[in-house]
């Protein structure tokens, strides 16, 4: 169907897309968001298939793509417009031949989706673009008109690689699905390492980087890794044996080393799983195998945060093209912590190469520098939360603290591991990690007398593998501590001598915090450090743009639709009217609806009104009507359970199936809690732990201070969120003042809202701009 453009003036251009270098899950989100994207914007769209190869032959290599040529393309894994390694294109003659046939097929700008190769590539390009013309001209194959026509490249790189090897971005589309296989893969072994007590050496991909095996280490709880950015020590045979033999010791059964591919010590001689292996089996007596997983790591469909990704930095890629200037550098586009950011694309092709030469060199702390912030986060955080006993790390005795752990409100994916990293980072410093079970009721109906009473004392063995259980092992409740009693609160509070709290929850974990700030002046014992880390999938926390929880929620859901979508598909005419939950918040609808391209989304901050629902009947009827059986892409409309009183997912189908006259179908469907997920998500597991590390970091800073000292300092009760490109601490008081919804149980300024709009573009659905007012006609 044709797209509807929101009436701005169409600047002529010729935007075309390839993927390039090794796939990547994501790469096909990012080629339709370019495609469509593009087309919204007046422009003409071309696809350049398998990669540098394609731009150098030509031909119908290089072909104009249309709006339905890439339906579904969101759920698809791999590249669909295909990929190639191609040697002419690093020659100046294959690029030459490249300019030519982007004149011919007159194409102004290119956005390239692959790794740090292709991105090299485009930047070579880009670079010899002038004299690679001006040669053209020379040799008769373009006029000097054209020369003048063409004379600026607009190359845009979106960065497609499972390894998240180039440098200023956190992320690259494709590594987080990666990190999904490996965390699932190591979550098999570990099941069958514990039953027999074996070790097992898993080799990641990453040849000069380490982020996959670094993350899989953290997010599934690792002995040991080894990692190109920073190599062991040099007795690291000794240390590693030495971990795993307390381990060991403690009582754990099993034993997982994850070995990035590039591996190597101090002195740059490799470190293969083999030798991992038989220091193992030799010198521990560990019945020990290997595990290689290779390709796995590339395949499947993407997860919700890849598609969400590839989206989002698709669309940013056309905006980046189109608003470029001749004197623009190259741009790529980036994601910092959780903001979509144009980076200069020369001076990041020249840090990713730098890190490699760093390792080269030996310059190990520059490499680990290179790969930014986030990188060192992560390493320090597993370091931390992996081997307890570290003297080095131990504070003395005078200011070690009571800290206390308590799950509020519904279960979310990465509560389990965000405790598992307190406690463990708690045990390392010397302080006392106490478990509250089952959330405030617990607290107060304490038994204090029973060892197994609603308070205990946690070792690191009872934690060790929570870090991919789902829901809450400690038990979770929503009750507030004001339907539990205050005096009572504070009764324990003291009677235990908790210097601090950390609390692990959603909207109903950020009321309790509200409710102990607000009572502080009556009770001294609240006079502590409190910590909120927000988890909830309905990511409704102010303070926050990210709860834990989320991404498992939104990888649930995406999974749900694309089952229902096939089913959907399979019966070609029928739309699935699906409802999410998040309370009164359309987070997840709204990024459930970007990761499977979702034909409308309902949310509560919106609503639903009469002339809306008339206008996506009236969208689907024509867009059935056109549909020719050439796709069997399903449809779905995405209602959050909140999003009006009236039209519920049920009338809301049931109107459709009225309205639609028996040429096409209408279902509802309701995942419930299924949305929980079951095992959390990779990324909610390392965040959890980042961010838990950093609450416990954040409590210490008041170890030794007076109730007064703690009292007039506002960041004594703050909620750690992300907020853009940054990982920050709001007080409560001020979150309460400022940026909290009360009524509807949400921050008043959601950031997610913006995308909204972009869901309905890459939807083509209309706007109410486009339709008559009533009747619902789109025009
Ligand atoms: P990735 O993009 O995944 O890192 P490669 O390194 O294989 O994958 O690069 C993909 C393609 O990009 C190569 O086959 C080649 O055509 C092109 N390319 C890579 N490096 C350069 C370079 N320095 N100059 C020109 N083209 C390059």
């Amino acid at each position: 169907m044709a797209p509807i453009t929101n009436g701005a003036p169409a600047p002529k251009k010729r935007i075309a897309v390839m993927t390039s270098g090794g796939d990547s899950p994501g790469m096909n989100g990012s080629v339709r968001a370019v495609v469509r994207m593009a087309i919204d914007r007046g422009c003409e769209a071309y696809c350049v298939y398998e990669g540098y190869e394609g731009l150098v032959q030509g031909g119908d290599l290089i072909r104009q793509a249309q709006w339905e040529d890439v339906r579904g393309w969101l759920s698809e894994g791999g590249t669909l417009i295909g990929t190639a390694r191609c040697k002419a294109f690093t020659e100046r003659p294959g690029r030459l031949k490249a300019a030519k046939n982007m004149i011919d097929n007159g194409i102004n700008a290119l956005v390239i989706c692959g790794g740090d190769g292709s991105l090299t590539g485009a930047d070579t390009f880009r670079g010899e673009w002038p004299s690679l013309l001006e040669e053209l001209v020379k040799n008769g194959d373009i006029s000097t008109e054209q020369q003048k026509t063409f004379q600026y490249l607009n190359i845009v790189g979106l960065v497609g690689s499972i390894d998240n090897d180039f440098a200023d971005t956190d992320a690259t589309i494709g590594c987080y699905s990666s990190l999904g296989r490996i965390c699932e893969a190591v979550d098999y072994i570990d099941a069958t390492a514990f039953s027999h007590q074996r070790a097992f050496v898993v080799e990641v991909m990453g040849r000069h980087c380490g982020w996959l095996a670094l993350m899989a280490g953290v997010s599934t709880g690792a002995d040991f890794i080894l990692i190109p950015e920073s190599p062991p020590d040099r007795d690291w045979e000794d240390q590693m044996c030495d971990i795993i033999s307390r381990h060991r010791k403690l009582g754990k059964r099993k034993t997982i080393v994850i070995v990035a591919e590039g591996a190597h010590d101090l002195d740059l001689n490799r470190i293969s799983p083999t030798k991992v292996k038989d220091l193992l089996s030799t010198r521990l007596r560990l019945d020990t195998r290997i595990t290689t997983l290779g390709h796995v790591q590339r395949g499947g469909n993407a997860c919700a945060y890849d598609r969400q990704l590839s989206t989002l930095q698709g669309v940013e890629a056309v905006n980046a093209v189109l608003e470029a200037t001749p004197e623009t550098p190259s741009k790529f586009i980036a994601i910092i912590e959780n903001k979509i950011v144009r980076n200069p694309l020369i001076e990041a092709v020249k840090s990713t190469q730098e890190v490699a030469e760093a390792i080269k060199a030996k310059d190990f702390k520059r490499a680990l520098d290179l790969r930014g912030p986030e990188f060192a986060e992560y390493h320090k955080a597993y370091m931390m939360t992996t081997a307890t006993d570290q003297p080095a790390l131990r504070l003395p005795k005078e200011i070690h603290m009571n800290i206390a752990i308590i799950h509020v409100g519904a279960p979310a994916g990465g509560m389990n591991s965000a405790t598992r990293a307190a406690v463990a980072y708690c045990l390392s410093r010397g302080h006392t990690p106490i478990a509250i079970h089952n959330g405030f009721p617990g607290l107060v109906r304490h038994h204090a007398d029973e060892p197994l009473g609603s308070v205990r004392y946690v070792q690191w063995l009872d934690v060790e593998g929570w870090i991919s259980k789902g829901g809450s092992e400690i038990g979770t409740n929503r009750d507030l501590p004001s339907k539990v009693g205050m005096g009572e609160t504070a009764d324990c509070f003291n009677i235990y001598k908790f210097d601090a709290l950390f609390i692990i929850g959603g909207f109903e974990a950020f009321t309790a915090l509200s409710e102990l700030r607000k009572a502080r002046p009556d009770y001294p014992a609240f006079r502590i450090p409190m910590m909120l880390l927000p988890a909830t999938i309905s990511n409704n926390v102010p303070g926050t743009e990210y709860s834990v929880g989320s991404d498992t929620c939104l990888n649930a859901l995406t999974s749900y639709c694309d089952a229902i979508k096939q089913s959907a598909s399979a019966s070609r005419r029928r739309i699935f009217v699906v409802e999410t939950q998040g309370g009164r918040s359309g987070y997840i609808a709204t990024m459930a609806g970007l990761g499977i391209g979702a034909v409308a989304v309902y949310t509560p901050e919106e609503g639903i009104n009469l002339q809306m629902l008339a206008r996506d009947i009236e969208h689907l009827k024509q867009s059935f009507a056109k549909d020719k059986g050439q796709t069997r892409a399903g449809k779905l409309i995405l209602c959050n359970e909140h999003a009006s009183d009236t039209y519920t997912t049920e009338v809301i189908a049931n109107m459709i199936r009225e309205e639609s006259k028996g040429r096409f179908e209408s279902r509802f469907a309701i995942p419930g809690h299924v949305q929980q997920g079951g095992t959390p998500s990779p990324m909610d597991r390392v965040r959890a732990v980042r961010l838990a590390v950093k609450c416990i970091e954040a409590i210490e800073e008041y170890a030794g201070k007076t109730k007064e000292e703690i009292m007039e300092d506002d960041l004594s009760m703050a909620v750690i969120g992300i907020k853009g490109a940054s990982v920050v601490f709001g007080s409560m008081e001020r979150l309460e003042r400022e940026e909290t919804n009360w009524n509807h149980r949400r921050p008043k300024d959601e950031s997610w809202l913006q995308f909204k709009k972009t869901v309905d573009t890459l939807s083509g659905r209309p706007r109410p701009e486009d339709c008559c007012v009533g009747c619902g006609k789109i025009r």
